[in-house]
C-alpha cells in the first residue's frame, strides 16, 4: 500500500487548488479524479464571472489549465473512485475498488451532483429528452423548443446557452422571484421571442412514448394546468453533496453538505473539506479555488504540528 502526507479526493476546482499547494509547501500528494480534472467547470459552457478573463473562458479551457497546473509537481492522480475514508490523523486509509492508499491527511474536495426533480418518468426518459447538461445535450435539440427548469445561477446560465440553439426556451420556475443573478435574468428577458419565463410553476408531468413529447406545468397558485411542446427538459433544482465515502462521524448540515470552520477544518482532525461539498453560501468557481487554498495551508500547518 503506498503512503503519502496528503490525499485529496476530487480534482475540481477546490481538488486541484489543494493539491497544487500542498505539492508547492513540499508535501506528497495523491489526487484521486473519477473524472476528467475540472469537475463543474467541465459542464458549464462559458465562465464570464472569473476574475482575470474579462471576456470569459470556456469551461473546458479553465479546466485543461487548471489540470496543466499540477504538472511537474509531487501529485500523483488517479482516476479510480473513492468508496471508504477510514483510519485517524497521521494514519488514514482511502480506499478504491481496486487499491488502498494511507494518507496522514485527507482533503475531501468531491463537490455535488445534481438533484433530481421527483417527477415520475424523469429517470428512464434521462438521455431521452431529460437532461442536466446542457453543454453536452443542448446540441441534440438544435431548433426544437426545451424547457429548463429552476431558478438558480445554473438555470438561468444554461438557458441563455440553449436560446442560441433552441428554437424556443421555456423557463419553469416555482417561485415567481429568482434567486439567480439578475444580469443573467434581464439577457433572458431581453429575447421575448426565443425565451418564455413560466413562473410560480412547477413540472407535474412527462410525455412521451419512447421519448419526450412535452410536458405539463402547474401554476402553483392557481393549479392551472398547460402542456409545453418540448423535446428536452433541462432540469437544475440544485445540487447534493457527494459524500457516502466518509465516515458518519463526519459533521454535515441538514442538506449533507460537509461542515468546516473558516480554516475548512471538520470535526474529525486530520480531515479537511473545500468547495461545494462544504457548507456555505457562496458556490462558485472562485471561492472552491479559495477553499482549496485555505484547506492546503491549514492541513500543511497541522502536518507540521503532527510531526512536531
Ligand atoms: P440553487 O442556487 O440551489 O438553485 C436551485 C433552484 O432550483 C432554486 O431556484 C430552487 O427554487 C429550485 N428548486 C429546488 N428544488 C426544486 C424542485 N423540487 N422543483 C422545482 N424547483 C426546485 O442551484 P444552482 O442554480 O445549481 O446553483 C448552485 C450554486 O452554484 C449556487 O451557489 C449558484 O450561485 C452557483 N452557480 C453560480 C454560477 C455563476 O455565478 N456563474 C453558475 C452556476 C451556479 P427556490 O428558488 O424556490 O428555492
Amino acid at each position: 500500500m503506498s503512503s503519502v502526507d496528503a490525499i485529496v479526493i476530487g480534482s475540481g476546482p477546490a481538488g486541484i487548488t489543494a493539491a497544487l499547494y500542498l505539492a508547492r509547501s513540499g508535501c506528497s500528494v495523491m489526487l484521486f479524479e473519477q473524472m476528467a480534472a475540472g469537475g463543474q467547470v467541465l459542464q458549464t459552457a462559458e465562465l464570464e464571472n472569473y476574475p482575470g478573463f474579462p471576456k470569459g473562458i470556456k469551461g473546458y479551457e479553465l479546466a485543461d489549465l487548471l489540470s496543466a497546473h499540477l504538472e511537474g509537481l509531487t501529485v500523483t492522480r488517479s482516476s479510480e473512485a473513492v468508496t471508504e475514508v477510514s483510519g485517524h490523523a497521521g494514519a488514514f486509509t482511502v480506499k478504491t475498488a481496486k487499491s488502498s492508499v494511507t494518507g496522514k491527511v485527507v482533503v475531501v474536495c468531491t463537490g455535488a451532483h445534481h438533484r433530481r426533480l421527483g417527477v415520475t418518468g424523469e429517470s428512464w426518459m434521462q438521455g431521452k429528452g431529460v437532461s442536466y447538461c446542457a453543454l453536452c445535450d443542448g446540441n441534440f435539440f438544435r431548433g426544437q423548443p426545451v424547457a429548463v427548469v429552476g431558478g438558480g445561477n445554473s438555470a438561468l446560465e444554461e438557458s441563455l446557452y440553449l436560446a442560441k440553439l433552441a428554437s424556443k426556451v421555456y423557463v419553469i420556475h416555482r417561485r415567481d422571484a429568482f434567486r439567480g443573478a439578475r444580469i443573467y435574468l434581464d439577457k433572458l428577458e431581453a429575447m421575448p421571442d426565443k425565451v418564455e419565463i413560466v413562473r410560480s410553476s412547477t413540472v407535474t408531468a412527462l410525455h412521451g412514448d419512447n421519448a419526450l413529447e412535452g410536458v405539463t406545468v402547474t401554476n402553483v397558485n392557481t393549479g392551472e394546468e398547460r402542456r409545453l411542446d418540448v423535446q428536452g427538459l433541462f432540469i437544475y433544482v440544485g445540487f447534493e453533496p457527494g459524500t457516502a465515502f466518509l465516515p458518519a462521524a463526519v459533521e454535515r448540515d441538514a442538506q449533507g453538505f460537509i461542515v468546516t470552520d473558516a480554516e475548512m477544518r471538520t470535526n474529525v482532525p486530520g480531515i479537511f473539506a473545500a468547495g461545494d461539498v462544504r457548507a456555505k453560501l457562496c458556490r462558485q468557481v472562485i471561492t472552491a479555488a479559495g477553499d482549496g487554498a485555505t484547506a492546503a495551508q491549514a492541513a500543511f500547518v497541522f502536518l507540521e504540528q503532527l510531526h512536531a
